[in-house]
């Protein structure tokens, strides 16, 4: 009896040391290969321009080369489901913005759940613009509002499909003007921009990392800014903020955060998050973002705890306004 009692708890403590040097190796080896970055949209729009930046910072820090995948399509929420699905060993990381917030209140069906993901922390916040096509005749918001109530439907409104942040800026915009423009889709509003810009389509909402430098350039027109302030950057500066154009209240604030698959052992978890605090502490990434309107984060919300927190005051928050404005699932 008191041998197998003995030999149990030999047993035991073989097991216990064995798993500490398990996790210790799992410490000391990750990342032994390249990190996937997913961007769950085409390359060149803000989503993955954020990313790009990150991704070489992060690879200082992790020492290992962060490759950025572009997995685009239905919304964000095609490379969602490809991260949620990937092995959690922190190999294949998500890139993902307020979308992955609202999704489940969008989409009837999706291929995750957000319980499949790890939170690993904030990145950045951006305010959008609502911009359009060089050849459109209203010159400041109030004309813009005549034109819309005057044509409506006949009025295209670019965005990156279901869930993206520049279809819940359009939801919003269609709610508060009462309105019915046409909603076109692409798979990012990288070349929603260029059928902005070409004339093809007459209007979208977009963050600030693209837009930018497209007002800076004059080849689209600017109506406002969705931030409760006006950006100080100087492209942006001249340009009202929606809700002093007319839209008491129009706010629209938004964030990219990363993500790992659920059950990424906590020690890979804790080397990705300090990979991305050093990131976004990177002066260099601080000022190219500032440049473009965005502000990094730097607050609490960079921890998984602080993000998960957030992004559930904001799952909750659009999901009252998506049901408030009556839009079903698709
Ligand atoms: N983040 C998307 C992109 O990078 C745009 C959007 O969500 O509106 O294309």
């Amino acid at each position: 009896m008191w041998i197998e009692k003995a030999a149990a708890r030999a047993a035991t403590l073989w097991l216990a040391s064995g798993l500490l040097i398990a996790s210790g190796i799992a410490r000391a080896e990750y990342p032994e290969k390249p990190v996937t970055l997913v961007v769950p949209f085409v390359a060149g729009g803000p989503s993955d321009k954020i990313a790009r930046d990150v991704a070489e910072s992060m690879r200082k820090t992790l020492g290992t080369t962060v490759v950025v995948e572009n997995s685009a399509g239905a919304g964000g929420t095609i490379g969602t489901a490809r991260v949620a699905r990937a092995s959690p060993d922190g190999y294949t990381l998500l890139v993902h913005h307020i979308g992955l917030a609202t999704a489940p209140a969008l989409y009837k069906k999706l291929g995750y759940k957000t319980t499949d993901l790890a939170f690993l922390g904030l990145i950045n916040e951006a305010p959008s613009t609502l911009i359009g096509k060089p050849t459109l005749p209203p010159n400041n918001f109030q004309e813009l509002r005549n034109f819309i109530a005057a044509n409506g439907g006949k009025l295209n409104l670019a965005n990156a499909g279901v869930g993206s942040a520049s279809h819940l800026c359009s939801l919003l915009l269609q709610r508060t003007l009462k309105s019915d423009m046409t909603f076109v889709p692409y798979k990012g509003t990288a070349p929603a921009m260029s059928d902005l810009m070409g004339g093809q389509v007459d209007l979208m909402c977009e963050q600030a990392t693209n837009s930018t430098p497209q007002i800076e350039a004059k080849k689209v027109k600017a109506y406002g800014v969705t931030s409760p302030e006006r950006s100080t950057v100087p492209a942006l500066a001249a340009i009202p903020t929606l809700s002093e154009a007319g839209l008491p209240g129009f706010h629209f604030n938004v964030w990219h955060g990363l993500y790992a698959p659920a059950g990424t052992p906590a020690v890979v978890l804790d080397k990705i998050n300090t990979a991305l605090r050093e990131a976004l502490k990177d002066a260099a990434l601080i000022k190219r973002q500032e440049a473009l309107g965005i502000a990094v984060v730097s607050d609490d919300r960079l921890s998984p705890a602080g993000h998960k927190k957030f992004f559930d005051d904001e799952a909750s928050g659009w999901t009252n306004v998506i049901r408030q404005a009556g839009i079903q699932p698709e």
